[in-house]
């Protein structure tokens, strides 16, 4: 089935040269801003979001759930996309339950109902199981839910939403004038990269994707977003593309998931104090490190780098005391 796509952002999202950053580090790098996709405070989920939801609507929802940590972008985008179209919302949060605050402090605010599971992992069954019953009581009152797991049933159709993304960045670069060698994108479950990946190389694009891990080993994340691009052609019914431009980089995470690292903040702290955009400590200051680590490294491929800003500034509030620290040390740009 070929679901509808529900709009909810404000397309096309803003794609620009950040001359004082290109000019600090060497290289010319463009953004493409994400961040402000508009609906429900933006990121990198509202397309992955448009595909879900036009197809819980196609289906009659009336009731959308799904999983995931408790500082989740998705769930807040998710929580407020649904209100704007009227479906009530519940989020399966891994506990235990932290203050309100960024993220789930959003998720309140756009009145999604919220219950903890008490796990660490994305995987781990409980959390489908949990969804599953949150989805069983939904019925029995007489509603119709539509479930959302990325890392599991979902994941196709949420890579497809990103892979159809990349027309519009082949209209950007085509509107610029350069041929990008690489874009730079955070992954958590990899989805985005994969989605990226797999619509680079069907435009025929020489561009590589370079997935800067904030989660997963390199050895785990790699084989899943190969297989997440195969299920997401296969559904979408296109032919594999023969070859895949994908690096993953699972050097940045630091001491782990959502833990703000030294170099994400770092990074975080250049790019505000050189282009007055904000990253977050989780996913795009993890991967601006990443962007600056490689160049330094010369493992970049030559050509204009493209950073994909996929939002998440309220996990910068939630960070807020690592954050604070690092700005009142670092006084000058690094
Ligand atoms: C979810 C998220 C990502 C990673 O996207 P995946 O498709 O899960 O890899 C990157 N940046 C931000 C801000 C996110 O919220």
């Amino acid at each position: 089935m070929t679901p509808g796509r529900v709009v909810l952002g404000h397309w096309p999202t803003p794609f620009e040269k950040v001359q004082r950053l290109s000019a600090a580090i060497g290289r010319e790098i463009w953004f493409k801003r994400e961040d402000l996709a508009g609906a429900a405070l933006g990121g990198n989920k509202i397309r992955q979001i448009e595909w879900l939801l036009g197809e819980a609507l196609a289906e009659g929802a009336d009731a959308v759930l799904t999983t995931a940590g408790a500082q989740s972008n998705f769930c807040r985008a998710l929580a407020g996309s649904a209100a704007k179209l009227g479906l009530a919302c519940t989020l399966v949060l891994r506990g235990p339950a932290p203050p309100s605050q960024g993220n789930l402090l959003l998720d309140a605010v756009f009145g999604a109902e919220i219950r903890f599971v008490e796990s660490a992992d994305p995987w781990d069954p409980s959390l489908a199981a949990a969804l599953d019953e949150a989805a069983r009581s939904l019925r029995a009152r007489g509603r119709r839910p539509y479930v959302i797991h990325l890392p599991g049933v979902s994941a196709p159709l949420a890579a497809q939403a990103w892979a159809v993304a990349a027309e519009e960045l082949d209209a950007d670069w085509r509107a610029a004038g350069i041929e990008p060698g690489t874009i730079v994108v955070a992954a958590g479950s990899g989805l985005t990269a994969a989605g990226l990946a797999l619509g680079l190389a069907r435009l025929g694009r020489r561009c590589q994707v370079r997935a800067v891990s904030v989660q997963q080993p390199a050895d785990r994340l790699g084989p899943w977003i190969a297989d997440v691009v195969r299920r997401a052609a296969d559904r979408a019914g296109w032919a594999l593309p023969p070859t895949l431009k994908l690096a993953v980089d699972d050097a940045w995470i630091g001491s782990g998931y959502a833990i703000p690292s030294e170099a994400s903040l770092s990074a975080l702290l250049r790019v505000a104090r050189s282009e007055g955009v904000v990253l977050d400590p989780a996913y795009t200051g993890k991967a601006m490190a990443g962007l600056i680590g490689a160049l330094h490294k010369g493992v970049l491929p030559e050509g204009p780098v493209v950073f994909l800003h996929s939002g998440g500034l309220p996990g910068l509030f939630a960070a807020a005391d690592a954050v604070a620290a690092a700005a009142t040390r670092e006084v000058a740009p690094a």
